[in-house]
């Protein structure tokens, strides 16, 4: 054996007998399963001392019955009632080493004190005693290994302390029963040794289990915990604009819903507000894309400053934003911050480029004049805004009475619409357009006509818009456009026929190439056909609009626009479009005689119409008056009611037969 191997052997051996501190869990553990245990201990020695003191009394000297047990038990009080004071007291690591080091040292001394004490009782008395003296240290020892089951080395050095010099006495008594009992006890001990170092490495694995358990635990509750915040991050990005670091869509319709509730349960005010910006698709047309970014950042900011506890502001996509008001509300209130609102957008704005200005249009929704859901309350602000857009550009308009029975009646509308058989219940009438000079009819405008047998005769301008907006429109126009032009193969060369497109027919080419289509397989030339469009078509996507419009121009038709001074008249628009006519809105020719302004606009939109090389139509004429002032601007083609109501299909051919109706109405 080499004296490397012996170091070893004897550092492991001499590592059982001490305290290991590797492992600060496991100190701790120890120190735990040992406090509990370690009051019993000094029970069964204090009663086991005093039990043997008392079969001794008058045979062995005072001090080693009296004496010597006395003080041997009264450190076993004072050392339980320590540890049992101790043992509910948080100890670091540390603590519990150092106490269960000089558990380590004291067992040391206490073993030897112990042994030495009952070993100087075994000479005095008869057998029976000197049986008791090894009965009492076998016992002893036992439930000493026992107790101290948790601190392993403390167990060992007591077992070592106890055993040996009881063997060795036990052999030199020289009495066989002495030297069997002595055998035995060192058997017993052996056995109990291998039972408490198998107990201890148990003990010892099953911390290390729980401590790789715990430290298990830790990195599930450290995984989800970055979980946590990482669905919290998906969570807020998911509620925000990219863009504007506003509260999006989804956050609105969902904060909408909370607060809704909140209000009808307490029986508060809640109003819910829908911006939309005016003039920001020109700025993005002309500007570029960067540009109107800028100026929704900025739209954002200012709403931002407005908002506070009561008034969250949300971007609901493109220029269309989102209030919601909270707290005691009145239309007064509600009037004012939707005026500060317009205020704020209305400022310029700079896009580094250049300054630009857009405005923006209010309509609200007040809680609980209207709405029965939240949603119901978001719809009443829009249609409010509606109508802001429609009759005031940058206003304010809040939902009212008027707008109820509107809206009430566009969805029993839109229910008969939808119910309806349009190819049956669908007709065309024709309204005749009249050449200034000539008097007589150079082209019919073709207007649609519904007669429902649920609700009778709607006005187009009542369905074109809901069949718009729920999508019947195409398969509408396709269906009118047929009819039209079967109508106008009967009409003299050179008559032109004039059809109204919507929006939707141009928000696609492939909606606009299916116009196209009908028009090619028809009989009817198509440079004969003057399409009618609105502006609002164009202000959507201006790109599209065009190119859709470019594919009409294509085939030889014209194109007019269409009410002419009622929309945006955005100029700057119109004459990149290739248009072909503009049709001044009837509303500016009434009592054109009386209103000098009227006068100044159409004098001055013919005056542009020669510039750009365009030619122009005025209809709404329903009077001579109104006529013979148009006459001496020069006006070239008028229409309305003063030369005819539109008519039904097969009238419209009379209007070239009979030419003497022509020349009594000029
Ligand atoms: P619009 O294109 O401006 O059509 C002219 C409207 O003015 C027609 O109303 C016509 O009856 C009316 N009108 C003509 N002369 C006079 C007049 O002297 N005085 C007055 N007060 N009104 C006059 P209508 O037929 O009710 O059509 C209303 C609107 O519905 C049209 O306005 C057009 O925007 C739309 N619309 C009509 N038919 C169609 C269609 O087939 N397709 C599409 N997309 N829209 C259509
Ligand atoms: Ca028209
Ligand atoms: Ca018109």
């Amino acid at each position: 054996m080499s004296r490397d191997t012996l170091r070893t052997g004897f550092e492991r051996a001499f590592a059982l007998f001490t305290v290991p501190n590797d492992n600060p869990e496991l100190t701790l553990a120890q120190f735990k399963a040992f406090s509990k245990q370690v009051p019993l201990l000094y029970f069964i020695l204090a009663t086991n001392m005093v039990s043997l003191s008392a079969t001794h009394q008058g045979i062995a000297p005072d001090y080693l019955v009296i004496y010597l047990p006395g003080f041997f038990t009264l450190i076993c009080t004072v050392r339980a009632i320590a540890w049992l004071t101790r043992r509910n007291v948080e100890q670091t690591p540390a603590q519990a080493y150092r106490k269960l080091r000089a558990t380590n040292v004291l067992a040391g001394i206490l073993a030897i004190y112990f042994t030495g004490w009952a070993l100087a009782l075994f000479p005095y008395g008869s057998a029976y005693q000197q049986a008791h003296v090894a009965f009492f240290m076998a016992i002893t020892v036992i439930g000493c290994i026992f107790c101290l089951m948790h601190l392993r080395s403390a167990a060992l050095l007591v077992t070592a302390l106890v055993n040996i010099p009881l063997f060795v006495a036990m052999c030199m008594s020289g009495e066989p029963t002495f030297i069997a009992t002595g055998v035995n006890v060192v058997l017993v001990s052996g056995a109990m040794v291998m039972i408490l170092l198998t107990h201890y490495s148990d003990f010892r694995q099953l911390n290390e289990s729980r401590q790789v358990l715990i430290t298990q635990q830790d990195a599930l509750h450290e995984q989800n915990r970055a979980m946590q915040v990482l669905s919290d991050e998906n969570l807020r990005l998911a509620n925000l604009d990219s863009l504007t670091l506003l509260a999006n869509r989804r956050s609105f319709f969902q904060m909408l819903e909370t607060e809704f509730a909140r209000a009808t349960s307490s029986n508060q005010t809640l109003a819910v507000g829908v911006i939309d910006l005016d003039g920001f698709k020109p700025v993005n047309d002309m500007f570029g894309h960067s540009a109107g970014d800028k100026v929704l950042i900025e739209v954002s900011n200012r709403l931002s400053q407005i908002a506070d506890e009561n008034l969250s502001v949300y971007r609901l996509g493109g220029d269309e934003f989102g209030l919601l008001v909270k707290g005691p509300i009145t239309e007064r209130h509600i009037q004012s911050l939707g005026l500060n609102v317009c205020d704020a957008i209305a400022q310029r704005i700079n896009i580094g480029s250049g300054i630009v200005q857009v405005t923006g249009s209010v309509g609200f929704a007040i809680y609980p004049d209207v709405g029965v859901t939240g949603l119901e309350l978001y719809e009443r602000a829009d249609y409010a805004l509606y109508n802001a857009k429609k009759h005031q550009r940058a206003g304010v308009v809040i939902f009212n009475a008027v707008q109820a029975n509107e809206l009430t009646r566009q969805k029993i509308v839109e229910e008969a619409l939808i119910a309806a058989d349009l190819a049956k219940e669908l007709s065309l009438v024709f309204q005749p357009i009249v050449c200034m000079t000539s008097r007589r009819c150079i082209g019919f405008e073709a207007l649609a006509r519904w007669e429902s047998p649920l609700i009778g005769q709607v006005s187009p301008a009542e369905f074109i818009p809901i069949a718009e907006h729920n999508g019947r429109i195409a398969m509408m126009t396709r269906l009118l456009l047929e009819r039209s032009l079967k109508v106008a193969k009967d009409w003299p060369p050179g008559v032109f026929l004039s059809f109204n497109l919507s929006p939707h027919d141009l928000t696609s080419s492939e909606s606009t190439l299916k116009i196209a289509a009908i028009v090619l397989a028809s009989d009817f030339d198509p440079r004969r056909i003057n399409f009618e469009i609105t502006e609002t078509a164009v202000m959507h996507d201006f790109e599209q609009a065009n190119a859709s419009i470019q594919i009409l121009r294509d085939l030889g038709s014209g194109i007019a626009l269409d009410d002419f001074g009622t929309g945006y008249s955005s100029l700057s628009h119109v004459h990149k479009l290739p248009l072909t006519k503009i049709k001044i809105d009837g509303s500016f020719v009434r009592d054109i005689h009386k209103h000098q302004s009227s006068f100044k606009i159409v004098k001055s939109v013919l005056a542009l119409c020669a510039e750009m090389d365009l030619k122009a139509i005025v209809e709404g004429v329903e009077t001579e008056e109104e006529l013979q002032i148009l006459e001496s601007l020069g006006v070239e083609a008028v229409q309305g009611f003063y030369f005819s109501r539109p008519q039904k299909a097969e009238e419209t051919l009379a209007w070239f037969a009979d030419r003497g109706r022509l020349l009594a109405a000029s």
